[in-house]
C-alpha cells in the first residue's frame, strides 16, 4: 500500500530549536511565554491552572 510518488508534504520543514509556548492562564487570562509561572501573578491560581495556547503568527 505505498505508493512512492504520491503525496508529499510540503510545507515548512520544521521550526526546530526556538519553538516558543505561551501559556495562559485559565482563571485570569494572564499569559506569559516561555515556562509557565508556578503561580499566577495575577490571581494566584497554580501552575496546574496554565495552559499552553497557540501564539498569533506575526
Ligand atoms: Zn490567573
Amino acid at each position: 500500500m505505498e505508493d512512492s510518488k504520491g503525496h508529499r508534504a510540503d510545507g515548512p520543514a520544521r521550526n526546530a530549536e526556538s519553538v516558543s509556548i505561551r501559556w495562559a492562564c485559565t482563571l485570569c487570562g494572564y499569559h506569559v511565554d516561555g515556562e509557565a509561572p508556578v503561580a499566577c501573578p495575577e490571581c494566584g491560581a497554580a501552575r496546574e491552572e496554565f495552559e499552553v495556547v497557540p501564539i498569533p503568527a506575526g
